[in-house]
């Protein structure tokens, strides 16, 4: 599941293949905006706000979450596509590139000047310029009855973590994902947050340990059974929410994280 440096990057890499380009041709693969031409308008601008995508094009923006096998790709005139044309739901062409967004889990696109709003819902983001950490701790701190793996993991909380992440965090304070929010220490989780998803911002390979070989990334993500780098004790899974339609996969070290 992409989390918010994966698309922070695909942002990046939109941007510098469509900025300040001319669309050529539009085609949305959703009913509800299936009729929308943008051809002849301007690119403006494609960034990211936690995990939402946002492409800026003449008065309008077209706003794509990834969810979970969402992917944007950017092809040069002509190539072939690497994934089946049905799961296209859009392509935006430019003179010398497009860019073909797959399965993705939201698309709409709004009027310019209701972005702030449709996006108010979200936390601070982790990895925009505004990143707010002490309104992060705030947000968190206002249910402490819920388990921090959960409340890291809602983005009106602060935006931009997913599971991956949420887990090893936890391990890197030496906190158990199913410990109440009110019992944690919140400034230095969020701060750590910002400092680990910056670290990986521009990284191809994703690393909490500081390796990036593979298989020796992550201190927990998916280990359950095996020994914690740490201190050899077998890593612990089981499953959290604020309700049972709504579990994620929880990781940790019985011995590290008390
Ligand atoms: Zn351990």
């Amino acid at each position: 599941m992409p989390e918010g440096d994966n698309v922070y990057r695909a942002a990046q890499h939109l941007d510098g293949a469509l900025a300040g380009k001319p669309v050529t041709r539009s085609d949305f693969r959703v009913p509800a905006f299936a009729t929308v031409d943008l051809a002849g308008e301007t690119v403006h601008s494609v960034g990211s706000r936690g995990k939402h995508l946002l492409m800026r094009i003449g008065d309008q923006v077209v706003h794509s979450h990834l969810k979970m096998e969402g992917e944007w790709h950017v092809y040069r005139s002509g190539e072939r596509w690497r994934r089946p044309g049905w799961q296209a739901r859009a392509v935006i062409e430019v003179p010398d590139a497009s860019a073909v967004g797959f399965d993705l889990g939201v698309l709409e696109i709004f009027p310019a000047s209701e972005e702030h709003e449709r996006l108010a819902h979200l936390g601070p983001d982790l990895l925009g310029d505004d990143w707010d950490p002490a309104e992060a701790a705030r947000r968190l701190a206002s249910h402490p009855e819920v388990p921090i793996a959960v409340a890291l993991g809602e983005q009106r909380n602060l935006a931009g973590l997913g599971n991956v992440y949420v887990n090893e965090l936890c391990f890197l304070r030496g906190v158990r994902p199913s410990t109440p929010v009110g019992e944690v220490d919140l400034m230095p989780l969020v701060q750590l947050a910002a400092r680990v998803i910056r670290a990986n911002r521009d990284r191809s390979v994703r690393t909490t340990t500081g390796d990036t070989h593979r298989g020796r990334q992550l201190w927990v993500y998916s280990r359950g059974g095996e020994p914690c780098r740490r201190c050899g004790t077998l890593i612990e899974h089981g499953r959290l929410g604020r309700n049972d339609l709504e579990l994620r996969d929880a990781w940790w070290c019985p011995n590290c994280q008390r």
